[in-house]
Protein backbone atom coordinates (compact mmCIF):
# COMPACT_ATOMS: atom_id res chain seq x y z
CA UNK A 1 0.00 0.00 0.00
CA UNK A 2 1.78 3.54 -1.06
CA UNK A 3 -0.16 6.69 -0.06
CA UNK A 4 -0.37 10.39 -1.90
CA UNK A 5 -1.26 12.77 0.67
CA UNK A 6 -2.93 15.64 -1.05
CA UNK A 7 -2.33 19.64 0.97
CA UNK A 8 -3.80 23.02 0.27
CA UNK A 9 -1.70 26.07 0.48
CA UNK A 10 -2.25 29.87 0.09
CA UNK A 11 -5.96 29.58 -0.12
CA UNK A 12 -8.82 27.41 -0.27
CA UNK A 13 -11.15 26.20 -2.94
CA UNK A 14 -8.81 25.84 -6.25
CA UNK A 15 -10.02 22.50 -6.50
CA UNK A 16 -8.15 20.28 -4.26
CA UNK A 17 -10.61 17.91 -4.67
CA UNK A 18 -10.44 17.85 -8.06
CA UNK A 19 -6.57 17.63 -8.42
CA UNK A 20 -7.26 14.34 -6.09
CA UNK A 21 -9.35 12.96 -8.09
CA UNK A 22 -7.43 13.39 -11.26
CA UNK A 23 -4.45 11.67 -9.11
CA UNK A 24 -6.26 8.63 -9.02
CA UNK A 25 -7.59 8.33 -11.99
CA UNK A 26 -3.91 8.65 -13.71
CA UNK A 27 -2.84 6.09 -11.27
CA UNK A 28 -6.03 3.73 -12.14
CA UNK A 29 -5.16 4.21 -15.85
CA UNK A 30 -1.52 2.90 -15.27
CA UNK A 31 -2.96 0.03 -13.65
CA UNK A 32 -2.67 0.44 -10.06
CA UNK A 33 -6.02 -0.03 -8.00
CA UNK A 34 -6.81 3.66 -6.37
CA UNK A 35 -9.31 4.44 -3.52
CA UNK A 36 -9.18 8.18 -1.91
CA UNK A 37 -9.49 9.40 1.62
CA UNK A 38 -11.33 12.49 2.52
CA UNK A 39 -10.33 14.48 5.97
CA UNK A 40 -12.41 17.14 7.44
CA UNK A 41 -11.06 18.78 10.01
CA UNK A 42 -14.73 20.07 11.79
CA UNK A 43 -15.97 18.66 15.15
CA UNK A 44 -18.98 17.34 12.95
CA UNK A 45 -19.36 13.92 13.29
CA UNK A 46 -20.65 13.58 9.44
CA UNK A 47 -21.84 16.42 6.94
CA UNK A 48 -25.67 15.27 7.48
CA UNK A 49 -26.42 17.99 9.58
CA UNK A 50 -24.42 20.67 7.32
CA UNK A 51 -25.77 23.56 5.63
CA UNK A 52 -25.50 22.72 1.83
CA UNK A 53 -25.62 26.14 0.69
CA UNK A 54 -22.22 26.78 2.49
CA UNK A 55 -20.53 23.54 2.62
CA UNK A 56 -22.36 21.90 -0.88
CA UNK A 57 -24.30 18.50 -1.62
CA UNK A 58 -24.14 16.06 1.05
CA UNK A 59 -23.12 12.91 -0.64
CA UNK A 60 -24.74 9.92 0.05
CA UNK A 61 -22.55 6.57 -0.31
CA UNK A 62 -23.79 3.35 -0.90
CA UNK A 63 -23.39 2.38 2.80
CA UNK A 64 -25.12 5.00 3.78
CA UNK A 65 -23.22 8.00 4.86
CA UNK A 66 -23.46 11.29 4.45
CA UNK A 67 -20.60 12.53 3.70
CA UNK A 68 -18.67 15.46 2.03
CA UNK A 69 -19.14 16.26 -1.91
CA UNK A 70 -15.65 15.43 -2.59
CA UNK A 71 -16.40 11.77 -2.25
CA UNK A 72 -18.38 12.67 -4.96
CA UNK A 73 -15.21 13.80 -7.02
CA UNK A 74 -13.59 11.01 -6.35
CA UNK A 75 -16.33 8.23 -7.92
CA UNK A 76 -17.03 10.53 -10.92
CA UNK A 77 -13.65 9.87 -11.76
CA UNK A 78 -12.52 6.73 -10.15
CA UNK A 79 -16.03 5.62 -11.21
CA UNK A 80 -15.61 3.31 -8.17
CA UNK A 81 -17.88 2.84 -5.12
CA UNK A 82 -16.58 4.67 -1.87
CA UNK A 83 -17.40 3.77 1.28
CA UNK A 84 -18.13 6.27 3.97
CA UNK A 85 -15.16 5.46 6.16
CA UNK A 86 -13.49 7.11 3.69
CA UNK A 87 -14.56 10.35 5.43
CA UNK A 88 -12.45 10.97 8.29
CA UNK A 89 -13.83 13.84 10.60
CA UNK A 90 -12.38 15.43 13.95
CA UNK A 91 -15.11 14.50 15.40
CA UNK A 92 -14.81 10.82 14.73
CA UNK A 93 -11.31 10.83 15.64
CA UNK A 94 -12.05 12.32 18.91
CA UNK A 95 -15.52 10.55 19.96
CA UNK A 96 -13.47 7.24 18.85
CA UNK A 97 -11.11 7.97 21.00
CA UNK A 98 -13.50 9.36 24.56
CA UNK A 99 -15.40 6.13 23.68
CA UNK A 100 -12.33 3.75 23.98
CA UNK A 101 -11.02 5.62 26.99
CA UNK A 102 -14.60 5.44 28.70
CA UNK A 103 -14.54 1.92 28.37
CA UNK A 104 -11.08 1.76 30.42
CA UNK A 105 -9.08 0.70 27.28
CA UNK A 106 -6.87 3.12 27.68
CA UNK A 107 -6.36 2.32 32.06
CA UNK A 108 -4.02 4.00 33.86
CA UNK A 109 -2.70 6.18 30.31
CA UNK A 110 -3.17 9.91 29.96
CA UNK A 111 -4.71 10.14 26.82
CA UNK A 112 -3.32 12.98 24.79
CA UNK A 113 -3.05 14.90 21.40
CA UNK A 114 0.08 13.34 20.84
CA UNK A 115 0.38 10.38 20.42
CA UNK A 116 -3.31 9.30 20.50
CA UNK A 117 -4.67 11.89 17.96
CA UNK A 118 -2.04 10.63 14.91
CA UNK A 119 -2.42 7.31 16.25
CA UNK A 120 -6.50 7.09 15.74
CA UNK A 121 -5.96 9.14 12.59
CA UNK A 122 -3.44 6.85 11.04
CA UNK A 123 -5.22 3.68 12.08
CA UNK A 124 -8.22 4.85 10.53
CA UNK A 125 -6.38 5.83 7.00
CA UNK A 126 -4.70 2.65 6.66
CA UNK A 127 -7.73 1.05 7.73
CA UNK A 128 -9.88 3.01 4.25
CA UNK A 129 -6.36 1.91 2.67
CA UNK A 130 -7.12 -2.08 2.76
CA UNK A 131 -6.71 -3.96 -0.45
CA UNK A 132 -5.65 -1.27 -2.19
CA UNK A 133 -2.35 -0.11 -4.22
CA UNK A 134 -2.58 3.41 -4.01
CA UNK A 135 -4.55 5.20 -1.40
CA UNK A 136 -4.98 9.13 -1.84
CA UNK A 137 -5.22 11.09 1.05
CA UNK A 138 -6.81 14.66 0.60
CA UNK A 139 -6.28 16.59 3.89
CA UNK A 140 -9.31 19.56 3.90
CA UNK A 141 -8.48 23.27 4.43
CA UNK A 142 -5.32 25.20 3.81
CA UNK A 143 -1.72 24.11 5.51
CA UNK A 144 -1.41 26.50 8.60
CA UNK A 145 -4.93 26.04 9.58
CA UNK A 146 -4.58 25.40 13.01
CA UNK A 147 -7.48 22.43 12.54
CA UNK A 148 -5.74 20.30 9.74
CA UNK A 149 -2.16 20.28 12.34
CA UNK A 150 -2.78 16.61 13.64
CA UNK A 151 -3.30 15.47 10.32
CA UNK A 152 -0.47 17.07 9.15
CA UNK A 153 1.52 15.53 11.98
CA UNK A 154 -0.07 12.40 11.34
CA UNK A 155 0.72 12.02 7.71
CA UNK A 156 4.12 12.83 8.47
CA UNK A 157 4.33 10.00 10.87
CA UNK A 158 2.55 7.99 8.26
CA UNK A 159 5.42 8.85 5.84
CA UNK A 160 8.53 8.06 8.96
CA UNK A 161 7.30 4.69 9.65
CA UNK A 162 6.79 3.40 6.09
CA UNK A 163 9.38 5.48 4.38
CA UNK A 164 9.03 8.04 1.75
CA UNK A 165 9.05 5.37 -1.15
CA UNK A 166 5.69 4.96 0.34
CA UNK A 167 4.35 7.90 1.28
CA UNK A 168 4.31 11.32 -0.73
CA UNK A 169 3.27 14.44 -0.02
CA UNK A 170 1.92 16.94 -2.71
CA UNK A 171 0.94 20.87 -2.07
CA UNK A 172 -1.72 22.28 -4.36
CA UNK A 173 -0.90 26.08 -4.29
CA UNK A 174 -2.50 29.09 -5.60
CA UNK A 175 -0.16 31.88 -7.89
CA UNK A 176 -1.65 34.99 -8.24
CA UNK A 177 -0.92 37.88 -11.27
CA UNK A 178 -1.73 41.05 -9.48
CA UNK A 179 -3.70 43.03 -12.14
CA UNK A 180 -1.49 46.08 -11.76
CA UNK A 181 1.98 44.05 -12.04
CA UNK A 182 0.35 41.47 -14.41
CA UNK A 183 2.96 39.01 -13.51
CA UNK A 184 2.38 35.68 -12.07
CA UNK A 185 4.10 35.58 -8.39
CA UNK A 186 5.24 33.04 -7.09
CA UNK A 187 6.10 33.96 -3.41
CA UNK A 188 2.50 32.81 -1.52
CA UNK A 189 3.74 29.24 -2.68
CA UNK A 190 6.99 29.73 -1.69
CA UNK A 191 5.74 30.81 1.50
CA UNK A 192 3.27 27.74 1.74
CA UNK A 193 6.02 25.46 1.32
CA UNK A 194 7.45 26.90 4.42
CA UNK A 195 4.38 26.40 6.12
CA UNK A 196 4.43 22.89 5.27
CA UNK A 197 8.33 22.49 5.90
CA UNK A 198 7.18 23.72 9.58
CA UNK A 199 4.90 20.62 10.18
CA UNK A 200 8.59 18.76 8.88
CA UNK A 201 7.12 17.60 5.89
CA UNK A 202 8.81 18.31 2.65
CA UNK A 203 6.61 18.52 -0.61
CA UNK A 204 7.70 15.82 -3.31
CA UNK A 205 5.35 17.05 -5.77
CA UNK A 206 3.67 20.73 -6.04
CA UNK A 207 0.69 21.73 -8.11
CA UNK A 208 0.30 25.06 -9.25
CA UNK A 209 -2.83 26.31 -9.56
CA UNK A 210 -3.55 29.15 -11.70
CA UNK A 211 -5.05 31.18 -14.66
CA UNK A 212 -3.01 29.90 -16.93
CA UNK A 213 -0.20 27.50 -17.31
CA UNK A 214 3.44 27.75 -15.15
CA UNK A 215 6.20 28.69 -17.45
CA UNK A 216 9.90 27.13 -16.58
CA UNK A 217 11.03 30.35 -15.08
CA UNK A 218 8.74 30.34 -12.69
CA UNK A 219 9.57 26.98 -12.08
CA UNK A 220 13.08 27.24 -11.47
CA UNK A 221 12.13 30.72 -9.18
CA UNK A 222 9.84 28.05 -7.07
CA UNK A 223 13.05 25.40 -7.11
CA UNK A 224 15.51 27.73 -6.02
CA UNK A 225 13.64 29.36 -3.13
CA UNK A 226 11.98 26.05 -2.02
CA UNK A 227 14.41 23.58 -2.95
CA UNK A 228 11.62 21.29 -5.26
CA UNK A 229 12.90 20.00 -7.97
CA UNK A 230 11.33 21.78 -10.89
CA UNK A 231 10.70 19.01 -12.61
CA UNK A 232 8.53 18.37 -9.92
CA UNK A 233 6.56 20.89 -9.71
CA UNK A 234 3.18 21.04 -11.85
CA UNK A 235 1.56 23.38 -13.58
CA UNK A 236 -2.49 23.72 -12.89
CA UNK A 237 -4.38 26.09 -15.19
CA UNK A 238 -7.82 26.87 -14.96
CA UNK A 239 -9.89 24.71 -17.14
CA UNK A 240 -13.08 24.68 -18.93
CA UNK A 241 -14.44 21.38 -17.66
CA UNK A 242 -12.93 19.89 -14.53
CA UNK A 243 -12.38 16.29 -16.57
CA UNK A 244 -9.74 17.96 -18.61
CA UNK A 245 -7.91 18.10 -15.31
CA UNK A 246 -6.02 14.35 -15.49
CA UNK A 247 -5.05 15.24 -19.29
CA UNK A 248 -3.49 18.36 -18.06
CA UNK A 249 -1.34 16.26 -15.71
CA UNK A 250 -0.49 13.91 -17.72
CA UNK A 251 0.37 15.92 -20.41
CA UNK A 252 3.55 17.05 -17.85
CA UNK A 253 3.88 13.08 -16.95
CA UNK A 254 2.55 13.39 -13.44
CA UNK A 255 1.85 9.71 -13.71
CA UNK A 256 5.12 8.57 -14.67
CA UNK A 257 7.02 10.75 -12.28
CA UNK A 258 4.53 9.80 -9.20
CA UNK A 259 5.35 6.10 -10.27
CA UNK A 260 9.14 6.89 -9.94
CA UNK A 261 9.10 8.62 -6.81
CA UNK A 262 6.88 5.71 -5.43
CA UNK A 263 9.39 3.33 -6.62
CA UNK A 264 6.57 1.36 -8.55
CA UNK A 265 6.94 -0.61 -11.72
CA UNK A 266 4.89 0.77 -14.60
CA UNK A 267 2.15 -1.93 -14.88
CA UNK A 268 -0.08 -0.53 -17.84
CA UNK A 269 0.20 2.01 -20.78
CA UNK A 270 -2.77 4.28 -19.89
CA UNK A 271 -4.98 4.50 -22.96
CA UNK A 272 -7.19 7.97 -22.22
CA UNK A 273 -8.98 7.80 -25.82
CA UNK A 274 -12.71 7.05 -24.21
CA UNK A 275 -11.88 9.73 -21.52
CA UNK A 276 -10.47 12.29 -24.23
CA UNK A 277 -13.16 11.84 -26.18
CA UNK A 278 -16.01 12.23 -23.55
CA UNK A 279 -14.04 15.60 -22.60
CA UNK A 280 -13.78 16.40 -26.40
CA UNK A 281 -17.98 16.01 -26.51
CA UNK A 282 -18.17 18.31 -23.49
CA UNK A 283 -16.14 20.97 -24.70
CA UNK A 284 -17.17 21.02 -28.13
CA UNK A 285 -20.66 19.71 -28.62
CA UNK A 286 -21.78 19.70 -31.94
CA UNK A 287 -25.78 19.97 -30.24
CA UNK A 288 -26.63 22.15 -27.31
CA UNK A 289 -29.74 21.15 -25.42
CA UNK A 290 -31.68 23.56 -22.55
CA UNK A 291 -31.77 22.28 -19.55
CA UNK A 292 -34.11 23.35 -16.77
CA UNK A 293 -33.38 22.77 -13.02
CA UNK A 294 -36.59 23.80 -10.90
CA UNK A 295 -35.92 24.10 -7.72
CA UNK A 296 -35.95 25.97 -4.36
CA UNK A 297 -33.28 28.96 -4.83
CA UNK A 298 -34.38 30.91 -1.52
CA UNK A 299 -31.22 31.91 -0.31
CA UNK A 300 -28.34 30.25 -2.59
CA UNK A 301 -26.55 32.81 -4.58
CA UNK A 302 -26.39 32.17 -7.97
CA UNK A 303 -23.01 31.38 -6.81
CA UNK A 304 -23.22 28.45 -4.81
CA UNK A 305 -26.21 27.04 -6.86
CA UNK A 306 -23.86 23.99 -8.77
CA UNK A 307 -22.35 23.08 -5.56
CA UNK A 308 -25.95 22.37 -3.44
CA UNK A 309 -26.75 20.46 -6.67
CA UNK A 310 -23.19 19.10 -8.14
CA UNK A 311 -24.02 15.69 -8.14
CA UNK A 312 -27.30 16.35 -10.22
CA UNK A 313 -25.05 18.77 -12.46
CA UNK A 314 -22.23 16.56 -13.37
CA UNK A 315 -24.88 13.84 -13.69
CA UNK A 316 -26.45 15.53 -16.97
CA UNK A 317 -23.33 16.34 -18.12
CA UNK A 318 -21.95 12.86 -17.63
CA UNK A 319 -25.10 11.88 -20.16
CA UNK A 320 -24.71 14.37 -22.43
CA UNK A 321 -21.37 13.75 -23.07
CA UNK A 322 -22.06 9.72 -23.83
CA UNK A 323 -25.40 11.36 -26.11
CA UNK A 324 -23.02 13.40 -27.54
CA UNK A 325 -24.42 16.30 -27.10
CA UNK A 326 -23.59 19.40 -24.56
CA UNK A 327 -25.91 20.41 -21.98
CA UNK A 328 -26.46 24.38 -21.08
CA UNK A 329 -28.30 23.90 -17.48
CA UNK A 330 -30.78 26.85 -16.06
CA UNK A 331 -31.71 27.13 -12.60
CA UNK A 332 -35.44 27.77 -12.19
CA UNK A 333 -36.51 29.25 -9.31
CA UNK A 334 -40.21 27.36 -9.15
CA UNK A 335 -41.88 29.96 -6.52
CA UNK A 336 -41.84 32.06 -9.70
CA UNK A 337 -44.77 29.61 -10.60
CA UNK A 338 -45.98 30.87 -7.24
CA UNK A 339 -46.48 34.46 -8.14
CA UNK A 340 -48.24 33.99 -11.58
CA UNK A 341 -48.99 30.54 -13.40
CA UNK A 342 -48.13 32.43 -16.51
CA UNK A 343 -44.62 32.37 -16.03
CA UNK A 344 -45.00 28.46 -17.01
CA UNK A 345 -44.64 29.18 -20.42
CA UNK A 346 -40.58 29.76 -20.18
CA UNK A 347 -40.39 25.70 -19.72
CA UNK A 348 -41.48 25.53 -23.62
CA UNK A 349 -38.04 27.05 -23.92
CA UNK A 350 -36.52 23.81 -22.47
CA UNK A 351 -35.88 20.26 -23.91
CA UNK A 352 -36.28 18.98 -20.82
CA UNK A 353 -37.00 19.88 -16.59
CA UNK A 354 -35.76 18.53 -13.55
CA UNK A 355 -37.24 18.47 -10.46
CA UNK A 356 -34.31 17.28 -8.09
CA UNK A 357 -34.55 16.23 -4.49
CA UNK A 358 -35.46 18.95 -1.33
CA UNK A 359 -36.88 19.66 1.49
CA UNK A 360 -39.72 21.17 3.34
CA UNK A 361 -42.65 23.34 2.09
CA UNK A 362 -41.02 25.65 0.43
CA UNK A 363 -41.81 26.44 -3.56
CA UNK A 364 -43.12 23.14 -3.59
CA UNK A 365 -46.66 24.43 -5.37
CA UNK A 366 -44.53 25.81 -7.94
CA UNK A 367 -42.93 22.50 -8.37
CA UNK A 368 -46.38 20.68 -8.53
CA UNK A 369 -47.12 23.84 -11.32
CA UNK A 370 -44.23 22.88 -13.37
CA UNK A 371 -44.82 19.17 -13.46
CA UNK A 372 -48.30 19.44 -13.66
CA UNK A 373 -47.45 21.83 -17.43
CA UNK A 374 -44.33 19.50 -18.24
CA UNK A 375 -46.80 16.50 -17.72
CA UNK A 376 -49.83 17.87 -19.89
CA UNK A 377 -47.21 19.61 -22.41
CA UNK A 378 -45.40 16.17 -23.10
CA UNK A 379 -42.07 17.96 -22.47
CA UNK A 380 -39.56 15.49 -21.23
CA UNK A 381 -39.16 15.10 -17.20
CA UNK A 382 -36.96 13.77 -14.98
CA UNK A 383 -38.07 13.93 -11.18
CA UNK A 384 -35.25 12.96 -8.56
CA UNK A 385 -36.58 12.09 -4.89
CA UNK A 386 -38.90 15.19 -3.62
CA UNK A 387 -39.15 15.56 -7.79
CA UNK A 388 -41.53 11.94 -7.84
CA UNK A 389 -43.31 12.50 -4.75
CA UNK A 390 -44.23 15.66 -6.15
CA UNK A 391 -45.01 14.05 -9.44
CA UNK A 392 -47.24 11.96 -7.88
CA UNK A 393 -49.40 14.16 -5.62
CA UNK A 394 -49.71 16.31 -9.14
CA UNK A 395 -51.03 13.44 -10.31
CA UNK A 396 -53.33 12.29 -7.81
CA UNK A 397 -54.86 15.96 -7.54
CA UNK A 398 -54.93 16.92 -11.57
CA UNK A 399 -55.57 13.35 -12.86
CA UNK A 400 -56.90 11.13 -9.93
CA UNK A 401 -59.05 14.03 -8.93
CA UNK A 402 -58.20 13.50 -5.72
CA UNK A 403 -58.49 17.36 -4.53
CA UNK A 404 -56.08 18.62 -1.81
CA UNK A 405 -53.78 15.25 -2.33
CA UNK A 406 -50.65 16.44 -0.79
CA UNK A 407 -47.18 15.15 0.84
CA UNK A 408 -47.65 15.35 4.86
CA UNK A 409 -44.11 17.10 4.76
CA UNK A 410 -46.20 20.04 3.21
CA UNK A 411 -49.68 19.87 4.44
CA UNK A 412 -50.07 17.25 7.60
CA UNK A 413 -53.30 17.79 7.58
CA UNK A 414 -54.40 16.75 3.94
CA UNK A 415 -57.18 14.42 2.89
CA UNK A 416 -55.08 12.56 0.73
CA UNK A 417 -51.99 11.95 2.10
CA UNK A 418 -50.27 10.31 -0.91
CA UNK A 419 -46.92 10.70 0.35
CA UNK A 420 -46.25 10.24 4.00
CA UNK A 421 -44.55 8.94 6.70
CA UNK A 422 -44.78 5.36 6.97
CA UNK A 423 -46.49 4.00 10.09
CA UNK A 424 -43.20 1.67 10.90
CA UNK A 425 -40.76 4.79 10.72
CA UNK A 426 -43.33 6.97 13.04
CA UNK A 427 -41.27 5.67 16.60
CA UNK A 428 -38.49 6.93 15.09
CA UNK A 429 -39.37 9.90 14.70
CA UNK A 430 -41.33 10.27 17.64
CA UNK A 431 -38.29 9.47 19.73
CA UNK A 432 -36.31 12.27 17.82
CA UNK A 433 -33.65 10.30 16.70
CA UNK A 434 -33.82 12.43 13.95
CA UNK A 435 -30.44 11.66 12.30
CA UNK A 436 -31.48 8.13 11.58
CA UNK A 437 -35.26 8.64 10.64
CA UNK A 438 -34.02 8.81 7.22
CA UNK A 439 -33.88 5.73 4.31
CA UNK A 440 -30.52 6.69 3.19
CA UNK A 441 -27.74 4.47 1.21
CA UNK A 442 -28.20 1.61 -1.84
CA UNK A 443 -31.34 0.22 -1.33
CA UNK A 444 -32.65 -3.09 -3.88
CA UNK A 445 -35.50 -2.73 -6.18
CA UNK A 446 -37.39 -4.51 -8.64
CA UNK A 447 -38.20 -3.88 -11.73
CA UNK A 448 -41.54 -4.30 -13.34
CA UNK A 449 -40.86 -6.03 -17.10
CA UNK A 450 -42.07 -3.69 -19.86
CA UNK A 451 -41.47 -0.50 -18.16
CA UNK A 452 -39.30 2.12 -19.50
CA UNK A 453 -36.86 2.28 -16.72
CA UNK A 454 -36.08 -1.48 -17.26
CA UNK A 455 -35.45 -0.99 -20.44
CA UNK A 456 -32.49 1.63 -19.48
CA UNK A 457 -31.24 -0.14 -16.90
CA UNK A 458 -30.84 -3.03 -19.10
CA UNK A 459 -29.57 -0.99 -22.04
CA UNK A 460 -27.03 0.77 -19.96
CA UNK A 461 -25.28 -2.81 -18.49
CA UNK A 462 -26.47 -1.19 -14.87
CA UNK A 463 -28.81 -4.43 -14.38
CA UNK A 464 -26.10 -6.88 -15.19
CA UNK A 465 -23.83 -5.22 -13.11
CA UNK A 466 -26.06 -4.35 -9.95
CA UNK A 467 -27.46 -8.27 -9.97
CA UNK A 468 -24.32 -9.38 -9.45
CA UNK A 469 -23.77 -6.81 -6.50
CA UNK A 470 -26.84 -7.86 -5.37
CA UNK A 471 -26.04 -11.83 -5.21
CA UNK A 472 -23.12 -10.96 -3.29
CA UNK A 473 -25.17 -8.80 -0.88
CA UNK A 474 -28.48 -10.87 0.26
CA UNK A 475 -27.73 -11.48 3.64
CA UNK A 476 -27.96 -7.90 4.24
CA UNK A 477 -31.58 -6.92 5.69
CA UNK A 478 -32.05 -3.99 3.88
CA UNK A 479 -32.63 -5.55 0.80
CA UNK A 480 -35.77 -7.53 2.26
CA UNK A 481 -37.82 -10.17 0.73
CA UNK A 482 -36.59 -8.82 -2.94
CA UNK A 483 -38.17 -10.42 -5.75
CA UNK A 484 -34.66 -11.23 -7.45
CA UNK A 485 -35.79 -10.83 -11.49
CA UNK A 486 -34.69 -7.44 -12.46
CA UNK A 487 -33.09 -5.75 -9.64
CA UNK A 488 -30.96 -2.56 -9.66
CA UNK A 489 -29.40 -0.36 -6.71
CA UNK A 490 -29.47 3.30 -6.40
CA UNK A 491 -28.66 5.56 -3.08
CA UNK A 492 -31.54 6.91 -1.03
CA UNK A 493 -31.83 10.29 1.63
CA UNK A 494 -35.27 11.05 2.54
CA UNK A 495 -38.25 10.59 4.97
CA UNK A 496 -41.57 9.59 3.44
CA UNK A 497 -42.75 7.11 1.05
CA UNK A 498 -45.63 6.91 -1.82
CA UNK A 499 -48.60 6.01 0.64
CA UNK A 500 -49.26 2.01 0.22
CA UNK A 501 -52.90 3.08 0.40
CA UNK A 502 -53.43 4.60 -2.40
CA UNK A 503 -50.86 2.84 -4.69
CA UNK A 504 -54.62 1.18 -6.41
CA UNK A 505 -56.11 4.30 -7.81
CA UNK A 506 -53.09 6.09 -9.07
CA UNK A 507 -51.95 2.94 -11.08
CA UNK A 508 -55.88 2.75 -12.42
CA UNK A 509 -55.39 6.33 -13.87
CA UNK A 510 -52.53 5.65 -15.77
CA UNK A 511 -49.46 5.96 -13.55
CA UNK A 512 -47.40 3.34 -13.83
CA UNK A 513 -45.09 2.09 -10.87
CA UNK A 514 -42.18 0.89 -12.52
CA UNK A 515 -40.11 -0.40 -9.48
CA UNK A 516 -40.43 -0.86 -6.18
CA UNK A 517 -38.10 -2.24 -2.98
CA UNK A 518 -39.36 -4.79 -0.14
CA UNK A 519 -39.16 -3.84 3.58
CA UNK A 520 -38.16 -6.89 5.51
CA UNK A 521 -41.85 -6.54 6.98
CA UNK A 522 -43.34 -7.10 3.55
CA UNK A 523 -43.85 -3.06 2.97
CA UNK A 524 -43.80 -2.46 -0.79
CA UNK A 525 -41.77 1.37 -1.16
CA UNK A 526 -42.52 2.45 -4.61
CA UNK A 527 -38.85 3.84 -6.03
CA UNK A 528 -39.86 4.41 -9.57
CA UNK A 529 -42.61 6.10 -11.72
CA UNK A 530 -43.14 6.52 -15.36
CA UNK A 531 -46.00 7.32 -18.09
CA UNK A 532 -46.05 5.59 -20.68
CA UNK A 533 -47.62 7.42 -23.36
CA UNK A 534 -45.55 10.49 -22.15
CA UNK A 535 -42.20 11.47 -24.06
CA UNK A 536 -39.89 10.79 -21.09
CA UNK A 537 -41.91 11.14 -17.97
CA UNK A 538 -39.54 9.13 -14.76
CA UNK A 539 -39.18 9.93 -11.38
CA UNK A 540 -37.56 7.89 -8.65
CA UNK A 541 -37.25 8.23 -4.93
CA UNK A 542 -33.46 7.44 -5.42
CA UNK A 543 -30.78 9.55 -5.96
CA UNK A 544 -29.52 8.67 -9.48
CA UNK A 545 -27.23 11.23 -9.60
CA UNK A 546 -25.18 10.01 -6.75
CA UNK A 547 -24.16 6.90 -9.10
CA UNK A 548 -22.66 8.38 -12.29
CA UNK A 549 -19.21 8.78 -13.67
CA UNK A 550 -18.36 10.19 -16.60
CA UNK A 551 -17.62 7.06 -18.38
CA UNK A 552 -20.75 5.40 -16.97
CA UNK A 553 -23.23 7.94 -16.81
CA UNK A 554 -26.62 6.99 -15.02
CA UNK A 555 -29.63 5.16 -16.42
CA UNK A 556 -32.21 7.87 -16.12
CA UNK A 557 -29.92 10.44 -16.81
CA UNK A 558 -29.28 9.33 -20.50
CA UNK A 559 -32.60 8.33 -20.95
CA UNK A 560 -34.07 11.88 -20.43
CA UNK A 561 -30.90 13.52 -22.30
CA UNK A 562 -31.72 11.35 -25.26
CA UNK A 563 -35.11 12.25 -24.79
CA UNK A 564 -34.56 15.81 -25.14
CA UNK A 565 -32.14 15.46 -27.98
CA UNK A 566 -35.13 13.97 -30.01
CA UNK A 567 -37.75 16.59 -28.73
N1 LIG B 1 -38.27 15.71 1.52
C1 LIG B 1 -38.47 14.43 0.96
C2 LIG B 1 -38.32 13.32 1.99
O1 LIG B 1 -37.74 13.53 3.02
C3 LIG B 1 -37.53 14.21 -0.21
C4 LIG B 1 -36.10 14.21 0.19
C5 LIG B 1 -35.17 14.40 -0.98
O2 LIG B 1 -35.57 14.86 -2.02
N2 LIG B 1 -33.92 14.06 -0.82
O3 LIG B 1 -38.77 12.22 1.79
Amino acid sequence: MKFIVVVGGVISGVGKGIATASIGKIMQEHGFSTTAVKIDPYINYDAGTLRPTEHGEVWVTDDGGEIDQDLGNYERFLGYEIPKRNNITTGQVYKELIDRERRGEFLGQTVEVIPHVPNEIKRRIKEAGQGFDIVLVEVGGTVGDYQNMPYLFATKSLEMELGKENVIHILVTYLPVPYNIGEMKTKPTQQAIKMLNEAGIFPDFVLCRAGVKLDDVRKKKIEANSNVNADHIISAPDVDTIYQVPLNFEAENLGGKLIAALKLQPRKQPDWSKWENLVKQIRSPRQMLNIAIVGKYVDIGEFSLIDSYISVNEAVRHAAANAGVGAKITWVDSKTFEKNTENLNVLKNYEGIIVPGGFGASGVEGKIAAIKFVRENNIPYLGLCYGMQLAVVEFARNVCGLQGANTTENDPATKYPIIDILPTQRHVLAESIYGASMRLGAYAAALKPGTKVLELYRKTGRLEKDMKKIAMMKDRLRLGALDRGNAMLERHRHRYEVNPAFIDVIEKNGMVFSGFHTREDGTKLMEFIEMPQHKYFIATQAHPEFKSSLEDPAPLFLGFVEACRRK
